[in-house]
């Protein structure tokens, strides 16, 4: 099947693939020892890694935690900094079309009663209302957790307005940046961002790797969640899986050196898609006209049986309903309903979202293959006895 995918998983590159591999073979010194040649190879690898990544951010590589992924980072970020702030507030305020990854952890912290949630709704193309955004910081707010790019729509969120409120109120400001890194130009250093986090397998890196930008100056805020060593400033304990991180960074590398192309190139396609699924008959976007990033495209198709479309098109087609941890249950996307839409048409929506080996040629197939499937599809729904 053709993959359209790239928002769930990316194809390794080749070229990082063989970055990886001197260190797990003959490289395979802990960069915690300190004693011999081994540990050394290990520790000037991850010195290395670090500096590739904090280049395309944009931030100081003492400023970034290896975890294990985006959902790891937003987990620390978010109970880490909570822990930190409890003397100072303890309300907390965040989308509704957030990733599970922010949800689920802040949803736990509330049940327990130790934060005050503030969900906040978003307007009817995905984005946040900045005014209302602001007016829900009230006082004993310390922290606030926006996402950067959404994984189902792929709407961009303001994050620079949005940094900039934050800072006003003396808030600090957690990012899941997971689908916008090396996608989007980040410069962490011209924004007022605490905390962001971000997994390398969403840019043609390994899986189980990524990373916690954490500002220098909130590092003493942060309560470490997993205690063990001393590695990463004792911050997160655990021996650094040396392969992943160098993966990680060549991932990165190669996403900086490509980006204004490559942005452009997805754009292009990413608008060839629309353009010829939006002839469709009952078709329907799922997102913001221009504010959405290059790679990802949510379309609704009016009048379906729930996921029939999405089940029709899985053998050639290989694209989501939804967030890929949600998308084998009939359960309609929380941000597609946060959207406004009725559970109907967020059943009968797909993501399209696309990588570095997408071409125009995937794109005019997906296109053939949608259209045939719904022809199929509602010649069955008008021949049904109503
Ligand atoms: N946040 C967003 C926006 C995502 O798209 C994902 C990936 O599905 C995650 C967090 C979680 O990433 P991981 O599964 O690599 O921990």
């Amino acid at each position: 099947p053709i993959y359209l995918d790239n928002a769930a998983g990316t194809r390794l590159d080749p070229r990082v693939l063989d970055a990886m591999l001197p260190y797990l073979g003959e490289c395979y010194g802990n960069a915690a020892s300190h004693t011999h040649v081994y540990g050394w190879r290990a520790e000037e690898a991850v010195a290395r890694s670090r500096a590739q990544v904090a280049q395309l951010l944009n931030c100081a590589g003492e400023e970034l935690i290896w975890t294990s992924g985006a959902t790891e980072s937003n987990n620390l970020a978010l109970r880490g900094l909570i822990a930190g702030l409890a003397a100072r507030g303890r309300r907390v305020l965040s989308p509704r079309t957030e990733h599970a990854s922010v949800l689920a952890p802040l949803r736990d912290l509330a049940a327990r009663g130790q934060i005050e949630l503030g969900l906040l709704d978003v307007q009817r193309d995905g984005s946040l209302d900045l005014q209302a955004f602001a007016e829900a910081l009230r006082p004993g707010t310390v922290l606030a957790s926006v996402m950067w790019v959404n994984n189902e729509t792929g709407v961009v969120q303001d994050i620079a307005a949005i940094s900039a409120i934050c800072r006003a109120r003396g808030v600090l400001l957690h990012v899941d940046a997971t689908q916008a890194v090396g996608k989007l130009a980040i410069d962490l250093s011209a924004l007022d961002i605490a905390a962001l986090s971000f997994s390398a397998h969403k840019l043609h890196g390994p899986q189980g790797i990524g990373a916690l930008y954490l500002r220098r100056e909130v590092r003493a805020h942060l309560q470490p969640q997993q205690l063990g060593g001393s590695q990463e400033q004792g911050l997160r304990a655990g021996t650094l899986p040396v392969h992943q991180i160098v993966g990680c960074a060549e991932a990165c590398r190669l996403a900086q050196l490509a980006l204004p192309q490559e942005r452009e190139r997805l754009r292009r396609l990413r608008d060839r898609l629309w353009q010829g699924l939006s002839q469709l008959p009952g078709v329907f976007l799922n997102g913001h006209a221009s504010a959405h990033a290059p790679q990802i495209l949510n379309v609704g198709f009016e009048q379906l049986p729930p996921l029939a479309l999405l089940e029709k098109l899985s053998p050639a087609l290989a694209i989501s309903g939804g967030a890929a941890c949600s998308s084998a249950q009939a359960q309609a996307s929380p941000v597609l309903l946060a959207l406004g839409r009725s559970r109907e048409q967020a059943l009968s929506s797909l993501r399209f979202s696309l990588g570095r080996y997408s071409s125009e040629q995937d794109v005019d197939v997906a296109i053939e293959l949608v259209a045939q499937a719904l022809r199929q599809l509602r010649s069955a729904t008008a021949a049904a006895p109503a």
